[in-house]
């Protein structure tokens, strides 16, 4: 099977694995948390914050009160800033962790009866979630590969806000966006992006298009549904739009 579909993460996002297992409420769902930890943590009320001209991981994460510093601000954020800490650019939206014991808005749905959520694209599974191998930096693949010739059109799964949308590094031009019930999806590899950080999209809304940017061997669409904005926090997304009702 050479047209097996493969990409690569960079070793040095590795270190990020660890941190970046806090999760959200999870709802009603129950999904299998697969990490080093498998920690799972009440949701901490994360906030959005726009980075502004002048500023500094270090400034935002005093203003904002982050629990851990700057340090925790990057890690959590990663995916978005890029592998230089002290390069931020004013626009992008970081994921700011709710500070211990506060209490922001917790917008979990509790609908999860199936209504509402929808393939990412349209295609037979590849690389299946866990699948093994030296060519991923965690020691497995962290999402499941759909088949899809470059342009097939990628759609949102849930109703949700876009966390991120442009270059992802390996994971070339991608889409990070936070679902209706407080996960998050993860659309890699895409030839066209549709949208932009901070947009609301519905199921089903087309979001871009698949391709084969960042580091493939053919064109898919690597997605990943994670509990935090970052690499590293992924749960298996087949089990995952199954409990919503989706026929995989
Ligand atoms: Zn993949």
């Amino acid at each position: 099977m050479s047209a097996q579909a493969k990409h690569r993460r960079p070793k040095t996002r590795r270190a990020t694995r660890a941190a970046a297992l806090a999760t959200v409420g999870g709802a009603a769902l129950a999904l299998p948390l697969i990490g080093a930890t498998g920690a799972q943590a009440a949701d901490s009320g994360t906030t959005t914050y726009t980075v502004k001209s002048g500023d500094t991981l270090a400034k935002i994460a005093q203003s904002q009160g982050v629990d851990g510093g700057w340090k925790q601000l990057y890690q959590d954020n990663k995916s978005v800033i890029g592998a230089n800490a002290s390069l931020i650019t004013p626009g992008t939206e970081l994921t700011v962790g709710g500070a211990s014991g506060t209490s922001t808005t917790a917008t979990q749905a509790s609908d999860t009866s199936g209504s509402g959520y929808v393939k990412p694209v349209e295609g037979s599974i590849g690389t299946q979630y866990h699948s093994s191998g030296a060519m991923w930096s965690s020691g497995y693949h962290t999402g499941t590969d759909f088949i899809v010739s470059t342009g097939t059109s990628v759609k949102a799964v849930s109703n949700g806000t876009v966390v991120s949308a442009g270059d992802g590094g390996a994971y070339g031009n991608q889409i990070v966006i936070k679902n209706a019930d407080g996960y998050y999806s993860q659309y890699a590899h895409l030839s066209s992006v549709g949208v932009s950080a901070g947009q609301t999209v519905t199921a089903g809304q087309q979001i871009g298009l698949s391709g084969a940017t960042g580091n493939v061997t053919g064109p898919h669409l690597h997605f990943e549904i994670r509990t935090t904005a970052s690499y590293g926090s992924d749960v298996d997304p087949v089990a995952y739009l199954r409990s919503h009702g989706v026929t995989l």
